[in-house]
């Protein structure tokens, strides 16, 4: 089978639906792109053993991107003896992340634990406006992007089968970065957050401003961290590839 983005969760963190999360299968290993709280039951249901798993990237610190961080490092670290690899689009997330999960994670029945117990850590070098890291033969620029004031979010770019795919994580409308990355790194497909519901707007683009960009530019981008009521649009219709299906796949 050719290298494929699997969509082990598709929803927003309000809705029903399973968490935003990517699995990037890679012929040489396989990287997950945001890992929420219900992170662990969708692995479990698409019956994706965490040890095939070699490493996570985290755009931002929301629980329905980072909330099943911590579970995921216990099994591999006590049931696999081995360590779980972040990948930090910025050096502060290592810190963050620490802060959030280190209440819990550093008691164990074998004493105190750091960090470094349970994770193995990479953190993107700045060059240029973007961050980069490379790991095995992908390479990953983040680019930050507006989603709640003062909160740092990166979007992510990477290659698959020769192909360029942006995944915008959370971010408000934002059609001047969209055209920025289209411009400058040409990417065939855009996987983009897409509010469908009026609860909590302003910080995620809605579907409707994502309907007002160009033709070209939908017709690149597949909508993704959507609410309950997703299915009262047509995306197709609207110029998009439609709405990514949790346990569906995509070959870029
Ligand atoms: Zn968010």
């Amino acid at each position: 089978m050719h290298e494929h983005i699997f969509f082990l969760g598709t929803g927003s963190g309000f809705s029903s639906l399973p968490n935003t999360s990517l699995l990037l299968n890679y012929k040489n290993s396989r990287v997950l792109i945001d890992f929420g709280f219900t992170g662990l039951k969708q692995l479990r249901t698409y019956r994706v053993s965490p040890d095939t798993i070699d490493a996570l990237i985290i755009t931002h610190m929301h629980s329905d991107h980072i909330g099943g961080i911590e579970m995921l490092a216990y099994i591999l670290k006590f049931q696999y003896n081995r360590k779980l690899l972040l990948m930090f689009p910025h050096f502060e997330f290592k810190f963050m992340l620490w802060d959030a999960l280190k209440n819990s994670m550093k008691y164990s029945a074998h004493g105190v634990m750091g960090m470094h117990d349970y994770f193995d850590t990479m953190i993107a070098y700045k060059t240029g406006k973007v961050t980069f890291l490379k790991f095995k033969s992908h390479s990953f620029t983040f680019i930050k992007t507006k989603h709640i004031p003062g909160m740092l979010s990166f979007g992510v770019l990477f290659s698959m089968n020769g192909k360029r795919v942006f995944y915008t994580s959370d971010m408000v409308f934002d059609p001047e970065l969209l055209l920025f990355v289209n411009k400058k790194y040409t990417p065939s497909l855009i996987i983009h957050d897409c509010k469908t519901d009026s609860v909590e707007e302003g910080v995620h683009a809605t579907y409707k401003q994502l309907a007002s960009l160009p033709q070209k530019l939908k017709r690149k981008i597949l909508l993704i961290h959507y609410d309950d009521n997703f299915n009262e649009f047509a995306p197709e219709k609207d110029g998009f590839i439609g709405f990514a299906r949790t346990g569906g796949y995509i070959v870029p």
